[in-house]
């Protein structure tokens, strides 16, 4: 379908935007929001829920909650960043989920802090660039076009602070609004041509943990039972379940075992990750994992804990079908949106597992995603911008 008279003005109204696109990425590119930089999450909540509550939202904090204390960088003594809900709902539209996390993998205080325009002025790199300040940026001026244009939309912006780190503080209020909505759109970077991932695979962490009885190794060895062997009986087991041709994949490490040579040690500890492409493998992962497991007065002792957080994210005929809405959109702009897979998680997989049907690469093109060398394809600014206004309008005039 070509682009209707409505839709033209506000690609139109979007092309003007260009420079002003950049200046937005720039500014939040350059505001460090990773490794839970709080001065810097808090800027970019407030600039970004202040833009939609200029555009009627009504702007909604939701406190942190807590993560497992058992995952790797878990408990951190400081209070968990809020999550923003800002809704702007339309009796009798759809109910759309646009969702957007405002953390960056990288480190404030490392070298590589802003936004800087390559040679050829056609890409330029950042931290969180494309990971996912262009998204953001792209998905608030697509709603101001659609606004300037005079479209009537209806939606709700999700902001976490949390993405990169498992959307543990998160979660439930990400649940609870995906469940209260009819379609979901999540700002991650396309895929490295531009494509659509369709279907995702499923993530999640374990911790091995096994205790045993401490003694001296040379007045009391044989009282003591070592956690690090049976830790080692355990690694031996666990490195047989992977089966990749499947989709079942289990990593192992780091380790922690023991803390001085001449005691027979009575914890070790062991972490992971594991992946797999269905609910279905997921579970049968959990439950190899959970057959380790012993009584817990056992001695030596096993216990399994894990937190598959990221369910797998299989394609459904009702994501199929957003695909397609926005292949279409793509099309009249002059665009291409081919769908692809990928083994990387997201919140799309949170968000369609609790029934939310979710397209969730909808932010800019580019590369580098978690590297010093993350860039951004600059002409996907608007193009993306384009492609998600005229999408969120036909969606709201279907
Ligand atoms: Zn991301």
């Amino acid at each position: 379908m070509k682009l209707t008279e409505l839709e033209q003005k506000i690609a139109d109204n979007i092309a003007a935007r260009a420079e002003a696109l950049l200046d937005d990425l720039r500014l939040h590119v350059n505001t460090p929001t990773g490794k839970g930089h709080k001065p810097g999450l808090d800027e970019t909540r407030e600039r970004f829920t202040a833009r939609l509550a200029a555009l009627g939202a009504t702007v909604e904090l939701f406190p942190g909650e807590r993560k497992p204390d058992w995952l790797i960088g878990g408990s951190p003594d400081t209070e968990p960043p809020p999550t923003a809900v800002c809704r702007r709902t339309r009796e009798g539209l759809p109910r759309i989920m646009i969702a957007g996390h405002l953390d960056t993998v990288h480190d404030p205080e490392s070298n590589f802090r802003e936004l800087t325009i390559g040679p050829d002025g056609k890409t330029a790199t950042g931290p969180g660039c494309v990971d996912m300040k262009g998204g953001l940026v792209i998905a608030v001026a697509a709603l101001e076009a659609l606004e300037d244009a005079g479209a009537d939309t209806s939606w709700t912006f999700f902001f976490n602070s949390d993405e990169e780190t498992g959307s543990y503080h998160s979660r439930t209020v990400m649940e609870d609004e995906s469940r209260a909505h009819d379609l979901g759109l999540a700002l991650e970077p396309a895929l490295p041509g531009g494509e659509l991932a369709i279907e995702r695979m499923g993530a999640g962490q374990f911790m091995i943990e096994c205790r045993g009885r401490s003694a001296h190794v040379g007045r009391a060895f044989t009282d003591g039972v070592s956690a690090v062997n049976k830790l080692a009986e355990c690694l031996v087991e666990i490195a047989k379940m992977p089966d990749p041709d499947k989709g079942r994949i289990l990593n192992v490490g780091p380790l922690q075992g023991g803390s001085v040579v001449n005691a027979v040690p009575d914890l070790a500890r062991a972490w992971g990750n594991v992946r797999y492409p269905t609910p279905e493998v997921g579970e049968e992962i959990g439950k190899m994992l959970d057959a380790l497991a012993t009584a817990t007065d056992a001695v030596p002792s096993v216990a399994v804990l894990r937190s598959f957080n990221r369910p797998a994210k299989p394609m459904l005929t009702e994501t199929e079908a957003l695909g397609l809405r926005a292949r279409e959109v793509a099309e009249a702009l002059g665009q291409k949106l081919p769908f692809a897979k990928t083994g990387g998680v997201c919140d799309g997989n949170i968000m369609q597992n609790v029934g939310l049907p979710t397209i969730d690469t909808l932010g800019v093109r580019g590369g580098g995603l978690h590297t010093p060398d993350e860039w951004i394809d600059l002409s996907s600014l608007v193009e993306r911008c384009q492609l998600l206004a005229i999408l969120i309008h036909r969606l709201c005039s279907a």
